[in-house]
């Protein structure tokens, strides 16, 4: 069977994220997973028997200051000639920052089709995108090449599969322009207790109606009661309440957690593309006519200054 090849994501600490994951169950489907690690020295031995809990046969990697002391380009490099080397079925990266600034960089070198924000793909090379925030559901597939695919994080259940990856050193050779932006350091966003937002189970979300950053500690008390991340609308992070890395939306983070709670948020199309796919979805919204009631699963009409402290006063006794 053809190797499907995964860009691995990982945190610094070699903790595999969960949309790499997900990545090696789609890639199941097609063929061989194969996992790609880029990273610090050490990296692919911490990482190696999580990848193989989830189907990795193999893991290729890069590892290194050559590699991991640079922006995005050694990698693209590093991953254009293993493609060219092992001709696999298809290549899966995460629909996320780097996932996505390495794709496009891959697609012009091989000079193949790229199929972004991907949200499943079957073994014939057809991709499923939602397009317009969701309203419309494309079906595509590339007319050059393999399928290269930015797959949008939460949208497979990662389900495991165990297998013994071999792993395979990758001899890389860089051109000079790989090497010219240099990291020089780097700075935690923010470290708390809290669960990662795209990674988390619960997300409790605050929109304009929580009225300022102050009052966000409300949203926060109810996240941390249950173990979940904080998230905002755009109109919250625009007008200064909490910070862009936490806004759910089209031009936000998708999430699609097992409880998505909105605190004061509309609904707008915008923001329900970035956590319309969560399992249960309850909204308080004091407008009964708020269109997140037509998502919700439960919905509370009411004040969330009253709801949420009583919500929270009875999570609380349990
Ligand atoms: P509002 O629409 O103002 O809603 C506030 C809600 O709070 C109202 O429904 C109100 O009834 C309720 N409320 C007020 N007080 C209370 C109270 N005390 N108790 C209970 N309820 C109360 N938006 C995103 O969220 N994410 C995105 O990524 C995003 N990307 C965008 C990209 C583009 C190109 C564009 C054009 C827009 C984008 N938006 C995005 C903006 C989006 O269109 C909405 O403007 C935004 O989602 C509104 O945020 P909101 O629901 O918090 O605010």
């Amino acid at each position: 069977m053809a190797e499907v090849l995964v860009l691995v994501e990982a945190t610094r600490d070699f903790t595999v994220k969960k949309v790499t994951l997900e990545l090696l169950t789609l890639a199941r489907q097609i063929g061989s997973p194969a996992a790609v690690v880029f990273g610090a020295s050490g990296a692919a031995a911490a990482m190696s028997e999580k990848l193989g809990e989830y189907g990795a046969e193999k893991i290729y990697t890069g590892e290194g200051d050559e590699i991991d002391g640079h922006l995005v380009s050694p990698k693209a490099t590093a991953l254009a000639s293993l493609v060219t080397r092992v001709q696999p079925a298809a290549v899966l990266l995460p629909s996320t920052q780097e996932g996505k600034e390495i794709a496009g960089r891959l697609a012009v070198k091989l000079d193949n089709g790229l199929l972004t924000d991907v949200v499943e793909l079957t073994a014939d090379g057809v991709a499923t995108q939602p397009a317009f925030a969701g309203q419309v559901i494309v079906k595509s597939k590339v007319s050059r090449g393999i399928p290269l695919a930015t797959v949008r994080p939460n949208s497979i259940a990662p389900t495991p599969a165990a297998a013994t990856p071999q792993v395979e050193a990758l001899e890389v050779s860089l051109g000079a322009a790989d090497t010219l932006a240099k990291v020089v350091d780097r700075v935690v966003e923010q470290k708390g207790s809290r669960p990662e937002l795209t990674e988390a189970s619960v997300v409790v979300s605050g929109g304009r109606g929580v009225g300022s950053g102050d009052n966000f500690k409300l949203v926060e008390e109810l996240a941390d009661l249950l173990g979940g991340a904080v998230g905002a609308s755009r109109a919250a992070v625009d007008s200064g309440f909490y910070p862009h890395q936490f806004q759910v939306g089209q031009t936000g983070k998708t999430v699609s957690p097992q409880l998505y709670i909105a605190l004061g948020i509309s609904g707008a199309i915008q923001h329900r593309a970035g956590m319309q796919t969560s399992k249960t979805i309850v909204a308080v919204n004091k407008d009964a006519e708020a269109p997140i009631f037509e998502l919700a699963d439960y919905g509370v009409v009411g004040d969330l200054f009253k709801v949420v402290p009583q919500a929270a006063e009875e999570i609380r006794k349990r």
